[in-house]
C-alpha cells in the first residue's frame, strides 16, 4: 500500500468545490456517470481495432444504494485502470481539472448559470461524499488497484482483489448530503442527465411478465374458463434509452418514430406535435437534434417544456438562450453539440464564433423545413398557420434572414380565411386598387365582430380586407412597410381609407336633410372631433347610416 499527497496548489481544494458549487451539487451522478460511458466506449473503440483481445459483450452501467452502509456505487464495466492510471489520471489529470475548474469560476465571476455546466468532472464526488473509493480493474494484465481518499489531499492506493473488468466508485456519502441515498432522488437524476445515454443504466430491477411463457386457460365441467397466472421474471430495470431519435438517420425514421420520441421527451404533453425538423450536420461545427412545433398559443409565457441542450446524449440544460435564436427558444425538442462551449458566460457564448454558427444553421434549417412543408402541402400548412405565425412572425420581426426567407410562406389571412403569401396579396391588391396611384393601401381589421360594418363597406367595394389579430402584428406591419416599396397597412376603419371606401358621389342619398343634421348635431357632441372623422353614409352598403374613423397613425400610437 502506498499513501501520497495529491500535488495541489490550493491547500484544501474539497471545501471549495464545496463551497462554489453549493447549489449543484447533483452533477456529480452526471459526471460519474459520464466517466463510465467514456470509460466504457472507450473499450469499445480498443476492441473494435483490435488493439484489446477482451471480449467487449454487452455492458451496462449500475448504480447501487446501499442505504444502511451509506454508499452510493457506481460500477461500470469498461476499460479500466492500473494503478499507474489511477496516479495519473485521479491523482494529476482530474485535480487538475478541479484547480482549472476554480480559476474559471472566479474568473467568471457571479455569472451562476455556467455552474452546473461545468463539467467538473470526477472530483464533483467530494460535494456529496466524505470518502470516495475507486476499485478498478484495467482490461490489461494487471492487478486491480485500490484508491481511497476522504476529501484531504492525503490518499492511499493499495492493490485489490477484484477480478472482473471495470470501475467501481463508492461513495460514502456525508451526513448533509442524505438525500442521494434515496431511491426517488437518485431517480429522478437519473432520468434528468442520463435518459438518453448510449450505455445502458441499471437501477435496480423489475418484474416483467415472463415472454416466454403463455398462460393456460381450462375449462371446469361447468364450462367456465379459468386462465392461469402469468409467470413474472425479475429483469434489470434499465432508466435510459441509449439510441434516441436524433442520433438516428431520419431516412431510418418514420413519423411514429418522431411522435412517440416527442411522448418521451415530454410525458406529460399529450397534444401532438405539429411538425418536426431533424437536424444534422457535421462541418464546420457538429450537430445533431430534433426540433418541434408544438401548438402555439397566444401567451407567451405558458411555455414551459423547452428544447434541451445535450453533449454527446448528456444532458446539459434546458436554458439555450444565446445558442437558439431567441424566437425559436418557444420550439421543443434537443439539441446535441460538442461544439457548445458550455464553461463560459452568456455573453463569451454570444460573441462565440461556432455559437453564432450553430444558431444561424438553425434558423435556416427551420425556415428551410417551412417553406417545404407550404410547398408540398400548401392546405395543410394554411390549416396549422393559426398554431404557428406567432413563431413565424417573431422570427420576422428579429431575424433579418428569417424575413428574407419568410417572404416564400408567410401568410397573410383574409377576414374570409383566404390565405395569401406577400406576393399574391400585392397582385391581387394592386388590380383592384386603380383609384389610388401613389401607395397601395393593405385594409386589415384586427377584430372581425368589431369592425363589421366596416369590414362589410370595404367588401362591397371588392377589397380584400386581411385579418390581422395576432399580438406582435402591427409591429410586423411597421417592418412590411419599410422594407417593401410603396404600401401601406390601414385598418378598416382608420379614416385615410376614405377615398377606398367612400360612397361614390352619385348615388342617391337615403336620408333627409332633416335627418342628416340631426344626426350630425348628436354624433357631434358624442364623438370627439379632434380624435375621429365622423361621415354619413359614408359606405356602400346599408350596414350602417355613418362611418366613425380614426387616422391609422393614432390608433397605433395608443398601441
Ligand atoms: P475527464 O472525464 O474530463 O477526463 P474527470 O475528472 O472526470 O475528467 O476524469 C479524469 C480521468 O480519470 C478520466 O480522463 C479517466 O482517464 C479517468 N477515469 C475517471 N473515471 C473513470 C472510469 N470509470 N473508468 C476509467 N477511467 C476513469
Ligand atoms: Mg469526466
Amino acid at each position: 500500500m502506498t499513501k501520497g499527497n495529491i500535488n495541489v496548489s490550493v491547500e484544501n481544494i474539497f471545501p471549495l468545490i464545496k463551497k462554489f458549487l453549493y447549489s449543484d451539487h447533483e452533477i456529480f451522478l452526471r459526471e460519474l456517470i459520464s466517466n463510465a460511458t467514456d470509460a466504457t466506449l472507450k473499450l469499445k473503440h480498443i476492441t473494435s481495432i483490435g488493439e484489446a483481445k477482451v471480449d467487449y459483450g454487452n455492458p451496462k452501467i449500475e448504480v447501487k444504494i446501499d442505504k444502511d452502509g451509506k454508499k452510493l456505487h457506481i460500477i461500470d464495466q469498461g476499460i479500466g485502470m492500473t494503478a499507474e492510471e489511477v496516479e495519473k489520471y485521479i491523482n494529476e489529470v482530474a485535480f487538475s481539472g478541479a484547480e482549472e475548474f476554480l480559476d474559471k469560476y472566479k474568473e467568471a465571476g457571479k455569472d451562476t448559470g455556467i455552474i452546473g455546466h461545468f463539467g467538473l468532472g470526477f472530483y464533483s464526488a467530494f460535494m456529496v461524499a466524505e470518502k470516495v473509493e475507486i476499485i478498478t480493474k484495467s482490461y490489461k494484465e494487471e492487478p486491480a488497484a485500490h484508491w481511497t481518499c476522504d476529501g484531504s489531499p492525503e490518499f492511499s492506493l493499495e492493490e485489490s482483489d477484484k477480478t472482473d473488468r471495470g470501475t467501481e466508485i463508492i461513495l460514502h456519502i456525508a451526513e448533509d448530503s442524505t438525500e442521494f441515498l434515496e431511491e426517488g432522488r437518485i431517480r429522478e437524476l437519473l432520468m434528468k442527465y442520463n435518459k438518453f445515454m448510449p450505455i445502458p443504466i441499471k437501477f435496480g430491477t423489475k418484474e416483467i411478465n415472463d415472454p416466454d411463457f403463455t398462460p393456460k386457460t381450462t375449462k371446469d365441467k361447468d364450462g367456465k374458463e379459468t386462465t392461469e397466472p402469468h409467470k413474472k421474471i425479475t429483469v434489470d430495470n434499465i432508466i435510459n434509452n441509449p439510441n434516441p431519435a436524433w442520433t438516428k438517420q431520419p431516412a431510418d425514421l418514420t413519423d411514429e418514430d418522431y411522435k412517440s420520441f416527442y411522448r418521451e421527451l415530454y410525458p406529460m404533453q399529450f397534444e401532438e406535435p405539429l411538425f418536426h425538423i431533424h437536424l444534422n450536420v457535421d462541418y464546420p461545427f457538429n450537430l445533431t437534434g430534433i426540433l418541434y412545433f408544438p401548438k402555439m398559443t397566444n401567451d407567451l409565457n405558458l411555455q414551459k417544456d423547452k428544447i434541451q441542450l445535450y453533449q454527446n446524449q448528456v444532458f446539459v440544460t434546458d436554458n439555450v438562450e444565446g445558442i437558439v435564436p431567441e424566437f425559436l427558444t418557444m420550439l421543443r425538442g434537443v439539441i446535441d453539440s460538442p461544439d457548445i462551449p458550455l464553461n463560459v458566460s452568456r455573453s463569451y457564448l454570444q460573441a462565440d464564433g461556432n455559437v453564432k454558427k450553430i444558431s444561424s444553421y438553425i434558423t435556416r434549417k427551420v425556415a428551410d423545413k417551412l417553406k417545404s412543408l407550404f410547398n408540398n402541402n400548401r392546405e395543410d400548412f394554411e390549416k396549422k398557420w393559426n398554431d404557428i405565425k406567432i413563431v413565424i412572425e417573431y422570427g420576422m420581426l428579429s431575424e433579418e434572414k428569417f424575413f428574407e426567407k419568410a417572404d416564400a410562406f408567410a401568410l397573410y389571412p383574409s377576414v374570409d380565411g383566404k390565405y395569401y403569401t406577400y406576393d399574391e396579396l400585392y397582385n391581387k391588391i394592386k388590380a383592384n386598387q386603380t383609384d389610388k396611384d401613389d401607395k397601395l393601401v393593405i385594409l386589415y381589421a384586427s377584430n372581425k365582430d368589431e369592425q363589421h360594418s366596416y369590414i362589410e363597406a370595404a367588401k362591397a367595394k371588392g377589397y380584400e380586407v386581411l385579418l390581422l389579430d395576432s399580438p406582435i402584428v402591427s409591429h410586423l406591419m411597421q417592418k412590411l412597410e419599410s422594407s417593401k416599396e410603396n404600401i401601406s397597412f390601414a385598418r378598416v376603419d382608420a379614416d385615410h381609407i376614405d377615398n377606398l371606401i367612400k360612397k361614390e358621389d352619385t348615388s342617391i342619398s337615403k336620408l333627409s336633410e332633416d335627418e342628416k343634421t340631426k344626426l350630425d348635431e348628436l354624433l357631434k357632441d358624442i364623438v370627439p372631433t379632434e380624435k375621429f372623422t365622423v361621415q354619413l353614409e359614408a359606405m356602400d352598403s346599408d350596414a350602417a347610416p355613418f362611418l366613425i374613423t380614426q387616422p391609422e397613425f393614432m390608433r397605433r400610437m395608443k398601441e
